[in-house]
Order: structure tokens, then sequence, then C-alpha cells
């Protein structure tokens, strides 16, 4: 779909969204797509820069819900095999990210052998930091400060029982029938610019992020990185 050469992109914010983008990447869906896909101006560019990110971030996805999700399954099946045998080098970085390990409580205690799936942050944070502002344009009918960022919680991360209880306060919105994707958004008073997002992913995946002042965002990830040392986290690890 073709608009208006004045809008301004979604991500970049320049004056050239000749195209529309998908919230979430319309490749996370199967045919026949749901008519109400939430789409943003976006300029072509952007639209197209982050389309292996994309494939990662779908790649994971399935991968988590291979057993729990038909949707996924059939994804899995259709979309990520075909791209493996295609390109083994997308394989292999996804499988050096996955490896047998002894999973532990958070606790610390011992719970059994499993395998962990780890995944490169960059790539999952590109597509969440698309998703989010994209959810945020569409909430605010306005691209975000460039003074904002976004920032998430590891995939899977554990929140206390008060949070999920206020998130369960929050209306739910559906993509389609809500299988493959649903929602909730939240803001907050004291600063319009901030946003909480909860987006679950084949019925089960619950991924938040949120918006924060670029300067605040810096010294959360200083710390992250003085702890970790390293950009890979797990899908059950914590921050
Ligand atoms: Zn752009």
């Amino acid at each position: 779909m073709s608009m208006k050469p004045d809008q301004i992109c979604y991500l970049c914010g320049k004056k050239n969204a000749t195209t529309r983008d998908h919230i979430p990447p319309s490749c996370l869906f199967i045919k026949p797509k749901p008519s109400d896909l939430i789409t943003v101006p976006s300029c072509k560019d952007c639209n197209q820069y982050f389309s292996k990110d994309d494939e990662y971030f779908r790649a994971l996805l399935v991968s988590l819900e291979i057993n729990k999700s038909s949707a996924a399954e059939k994804i899995f099946e259709e979309k990520v095999i075909p791209a493996f045998d295609k390109s083994s080098r997308f394989l292999d970085r996804f499988l050096s990210q996955t490896k047998e390990a002894e999973i532990y409580s958070e606790g610390g205690i011992y719970l059994k052998d499993g395998v962990v799936i780890g995944y490169e942050v960059p790539r999952i944070e590109n597509v969440l930091n698309k998703i989010t502002k994209g959810i945020y344009y569409k909430e605010k009918g306005e691209i975000l400060s460039s003074e904002y960022t976004v920032m998430s919680f590891p995939i899977d991360y554990q929140f206390p029982k008060e949070v999920i209880d206020y998130m369960n306060d929050i209306p739910i919105r559906y993509v389609g029938d809500g299988r493959i994707f649903a929602y909730r958004v939240c803001g907050m008073k004291d600063d319009n610019n901030i946003i909480y997002c909860f987006m679950f992913f084949y019925n089960s995946i619950l991924v938040t992020t949120f918006t924060i002042p670029v300067k605040e965002a810096q010294e959360i990830k200083r710390k992250r990185k003085e702890k970790k040392g390293n950009d890979i986290v797990t899908s059950d690890g914590g921050i």
C-alpha cells in the first residue's frame, strides 16, 4: 500500500514513509493472515532493513512454542526449516546459542538437565523495538520522541504475582483471533512518553517492553553489562 510522501516513518522519523510496516512482523502469521493486522507508516529502508532480524525472531519464538502451539508448529515446518535448509549459516548461528545445561530454579535449586535456548539479544531487541514503537504510534498517533528508547525484559521473564495481577486488569487486544499475537498496553500518569507493552506470542510467550528516557536506558544497560559481561541471555535466565 503506498502512502502520501510526507508521512513520517515511525522508526527513523524522516518524512519519507511511502510504505507500511506490520506490527508485529507479518512473517509471524500463517495464511490466511488476519484482516486486522496493525500497520504503521514506514520508509522503505526501515521496512526492509530488519527482515533478517524478523526471521530470526520468528525462528526463536516458534522453537520455544513448537510443542504447544499448532500455529508455531506449522510455521516451523513451512518457514523455519526451509530457511535453515537454504542457509546453513543461519542454522549454525541459531544453534550456537542453544546448549544443554543444568537448569536451576530462581532460588538456585537444581531442577533438571535440559536444553537452554539462548538468543542474540541485539537481533531480538531490534524487533521488539520496532513492535513497541509501532504500538506507541498506534496508541498515540505520533512517533516516539528521539529522547526515548525501548527496553525489554528477557523472553519468558518470571514477573512477581503483583505485576501479573496488574497486567491482567488491562484490557487485552487481539490481532485476528489472538492465537498468534495479542497485547496489553498501558501508559504512565506522570510521563506521557512512557508505555508498557505486554505482548503474547503464540498464545503463551509473554514479552514485556517499555519506553524509557535514553539516559536512563543507558544507565541500566551499563549496570547489566557489568553484571553479565556478554550479550547472550537465555530463555529461562533473569536480567
Ligand atoms: Zn524510516
